[in-house]
């Protein structure tokens, strides 16, 4: 067994994406020696933040790529709607309060930002955008990081954690003990733990485990092996470990990595049948950005875990193509034969809905008055008979983005022991996102969380590991 001296780190970061470079730069920044153990190899490090695009910023004038005004009130009040409440308002107004000023400092680390892409997402007032991505700003992060000193190791996945009475003493990676003055944990959520997803999402009435047909949109190395060590431990929650980010994706997408582009965006625009050729939800209901977070579930609720978004040609050119082309027919038998849906079934569910449909007049960019009548489930918005070839169809299965659960924090991001905060333990980004954001979604919310809290830890364990030389010293 190998054994570092306990002393030689200030601060142990462990995870490799955005909240964990946020809290190892500014730990680092603060003064403290910094070890950053990240569980992927160096090409793939980075976690979900890599995949990114763009945070959500307050700002009460126009700020370079960011248009009008957003202000605290607005972002308080929009998460307050999609959390349903599910929220801690002290800490969601610190993360507020933080992403307006916080893009100084990201520049600082060679964050650069551009305008917004126009089209169907409106985000050009409430987001800004990474530019070259989430991976060029993890690759910023990681070359600052490096310039000023921080260590960092790959494949180092942390398996277990040492605490004495709510105190980190060391983390292991196998037989491995690193010691540390302070740490901060920023390894994601469980999201690519298979067996706990599956544990998590149960069994449903026909028998199938509907996890077992999820893609996981990001990386395949948050396993949650922190949050189950946290949960051994004692450590105080949060959230519902059956809730996740599922988004309806490419049916074609791979297991891990798809990213943004294996998402399909063309569902207010058409129908979505199951493997039954039956819809079975308002495709209309609402603007795609307040919806696609919601048709993962739909999906999974369906036999197979399988739908089929159906478009004509006068869909074209007002969604943003997938990276896959879809199956394209000019009649919807041979589509239906191309998706390997009964045929029958499919063109009776697309002639019902076309007679249902009562067209006005057709704009995307409000919630238009073209509707069904007659028909359930109805489509509320949007609807336009599918009638014109060539008929394209994209099969979708759930993609899950990231889950909930995470542990409790105050607003110095400790973790906490039967209500009692840790003095060097610290928690960011998604492991504790669930203080913020308790369900549902708004974008660009991940990365605000993570910069603010994986700033606040770095900062507060640099400060402990002080106090922890200042008392040993004494
Ligand atoms: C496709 C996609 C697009 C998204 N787009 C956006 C967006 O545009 N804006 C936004 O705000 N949010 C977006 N999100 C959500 C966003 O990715 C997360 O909110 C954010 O990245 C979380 O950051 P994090 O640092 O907590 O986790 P991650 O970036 O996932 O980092 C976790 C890190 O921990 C490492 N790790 C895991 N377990 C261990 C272990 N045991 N030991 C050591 N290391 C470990 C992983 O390898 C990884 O490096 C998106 C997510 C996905 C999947």
């Amino acid at each position: 067994m190998k054994e570092k001296h306990p002393g030689t780190v200030d601060v142990l970061v462990i995870g490799g994406g955005n909240a964990a470079l946020c809290a190892a730069l500014m730990a680092r920044e603060a003064g403290a020696s910094v070890l950053l153990l990240e569980a992927a190899p160096r090409e793939w490090r980075g976690g979900n933040s890599s995949h990114t695009r763009n945070l959500r910023c307050m700002h009460d004038a126009p700020q370079d790529v960011l248009t009008e005004r957003y202000p605290e009130e607005e972002f308080w009040q929009d998460l307050l709607k999609v959390t349903g409440g599910m929220t801690n308002e002290k800490l969601a107004r610190l993360a507020i309060r933080e992403s307006s000023s916080c893009r100084d400092w990201m520049r600082k680390h060679g964050v650069n930002f551009q305008p917004s892409l126009s089209g169907t997402l409106h985000l050009s007032r409430t987001n800004a955008f990474f530019m070259g991505g989430g991976k060029a700003l993890v690759n910023a992060y990681y070359r600052s990081a490096e310039a000023l000193g921080v260590r960092i190791r790959y494949e180092a996945p942390v398996d277990r954690i040492e605490l004495e009475n709510g105190v980190f003493r060391a983390a292991w990676v196998g037989d491995e003990r690193i010691a540390a003055r302070a740490c901060v944990m920023a390894a994601g959520g469980f999201e690519s733990n298979r067996e706990w997803l599956r544990e998590a999402w149960g069994q449903n009435e026909n028998g199938e485990w509907p996890a077992d047909n999820f893609a996981i949109r990001g990386t395949r190395f948050n396993r949650g092996v922190l949050l189950k060590a946290m949960i051994d431990a004692g450590a105080d929650m949060i959230g519902d470990p059956s809730q996740s980010h599922c988004v309806a994706i490419d049916a074609r997408a791979p297991l891990y990595d798809g990213g943004i582009c294996t998402r399909i965006d063309c569902v207010s625009l058409g129908i979505v049948v199951n493997k039954h050729a039956e819809r079975f939800y308002d495709e209309g209901e609402d603007f795609w950005p307040k919806r696609y977070a919601i048709w993962g579930r739909l999906v999974a609720q369906q036999p197979g875990q399988i739908g089929f978004s159906i478009i004509d040609a006068k869909a074209n050119g007002r969604f943003m193509p997938p990276v896959f082309p879809g199956a394209k027919a000019d009649t919807l038998e041979e589509l239906a034969r191309q998706l390997g849906i009964d045929e029958a079934a499919f063109v009776r569910t697309v002639r019902e809905y076309n007679a249902a449909c009562h067209v006005g007049t057709f704009d995307h960019t409000v919630q238009d008055d073209c509707h069904t009548e007659g028909l359930s489930p109805a489509k509320t918005h949007w609807a336009l008979p599918i009638d014109t070839p060539p008929f394209r169809g994209y099969a979708l299965k759930p993609g899950i983005t990231f889950t909930y659960l995470g542990l409790k924090v105050n607003e110095q991001a400790a973790v906490h022991f039967s209500d009692v905060p840790s003095p060097n333990l610290f928690v960011a980004g998604e492991m504790m996102a669930g203080n913020v954001l308790g369900k549902g979604y708004t974008a660009g919310v991940g990365m605000t969380i993570g910069t603010t809290f994986g700033r606040i830890a770095g900062a507060h364990a640099a400060a402990a590991a002080r106090q922890g030389e200042s008392h040993a010293i004494a």
